[in-house]
């Protein structure tokens, strides 16, 4: 099968390599979509990269179900799905208490066994076994489906934060996933605000439907969601992206007794000072919320496939594993709110 397959930081090729045979309790999906992640790109970056390579990248996935294999029950050949990437336990602490993600014994696509930037993959019975091959209704398409990892990621964070009716919500960040932070945010009918350093992104993100839409590089950002929230901050900060200085002179954006979450993965060796006093006497729960469990992801299907949360007018571009190095440089460039890669059925 054709496969993109990474060898080293910065390396990718396109490549024939063998397909996947269904073992005991597994499914192979015959792929028809998968998302270009920020992650992917910064595996490619040499920012934790696969430790195992050669590896096929690629977690958000939607295809046809091409082989069950021996001993796997409710699911057929031809059936159209989705898939969560991570593969896990489910008899650990973190499994038992339904935060799956936090597995003990996690592994999943692109970390640990190949991804879908492939015609094929491989789906371990550790994924089954806990819901998380989705099937999909006909009237959702496949690179809407292969939106549903990602938004299930944002509604993790909307669970965590508690985010609710009414609520002052600040995104910091519009790449793709702050914008679906807005659109999860807005789902809840909480008033959402969102900053950015490009006017583009926060156009976006003004028509999607942002209360306020804010420049990063303003002096007083902190200020002016003050004002915008009757001098009291936000109740809630997402901080959807991975640079750190910029997280930290969000801090004095949520009010007292709200919560900051800390979404963006930040590189590895970058940490910022807290003032323990802020968090003492101001009451500010710091946390962070990472990808999503089984039962996020089912409702991120949901939500797609009622409308109710649209993805339609995020997936900016879309490519064919033939172009999927113009995709990555494209990613990297941030030229692109969200790619999918496609893969045509006759392939
Ligand atoms: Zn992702
Ligand atoms: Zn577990």
């Amino acid at each position: 099968m054709k496969a993109a397959v990474m060898h080293g930081k910065g390396d990718i090729r396109l490549e024939s390599v063998p397909a996947p045979i269904a073992g005991e309790g597994e499914i192979i999906v015959k792929v028809r979509a998968s998302g270009i992640c920020a992650t992917d790109i910064k595996m490619l970056l040499g920012q934790g990269s696969p430790k195992d390579l050669p590896a096929i990248l690629g977690h958000e996935v939607s295809g046809i179900i091409a082989q069950t294999g021996p001993g796997v029950q409710n699911y057929a050949i031809g059936e159209r799905v989705a898939v969560y990437p991570i593969a896990v336990c489910g008899e650990c602490f973190f499994c038992k208490s339904g935060r799956h993600n936090l597995c003990l014994h996690e592994f999943g696509l692109s970390h640990g066994i190949d991804g879908g930037f492939a015609e094929y993959v491989r789906i371990p019975k550790q994924i089954i076994n806990i819901g998380g091959v989705v099937k999909l209704p006909d009237h959702i398409p496949f690179d809407k489906a292969a939106v549903a990892e990602p938004l299930s990621c944002c509604l993790a964070a909307a669970r965590a934060t508690g985010t609710g009716a009414g609520d002052n919500v600040l995104v910091v960040g519009a790449g793709p996933m702050g914008l679906m932070h807005l659109k999860t945010a807005l789902w809840h009918k909480a008033r959402v605000m969102v900053t950015d350093i490009r006017p583009d992104r926060l156009a976006l993100a003004e028509k999607i439907g942002a209360a306020a839409c804010l420049d990063v590089n303003s002096d007083d950002v902190a200020g002016e969601v003050r004002r915008l929230t009757g001098g009291l901050g936000a109740d809630i900060v997402i901080a959807s992206l991975g640079v750190p200085e910029v997280m930290e002179r969000y801090f004095p954006a949520v009010r007292n007794g709200g919560i900051f979450n800390i979404f963006g993965g930040p590189p590895a060796g970058q940490p910022v000072p807290v003032d323990l006093r802020w968090i003492h006497y101001s009451e500010i729960v710091l946390t962070g919320t990472f990808a999503s469990t089984p039962a996020d992801f089912q409702l991120a299907v949901s939500l797609i496939g009622s409308g109710e949360i649209e993805v339609d007018d995020l997936i900016s571009h879309r490519y064919t594993l033939d172009d999927m190095l113009d995709a990555v440089e494209q990613a990297r460039r941030q030229e692109i709110i969200k790619g999918v890669v496609l893969i045509p059925e006759g392939d």
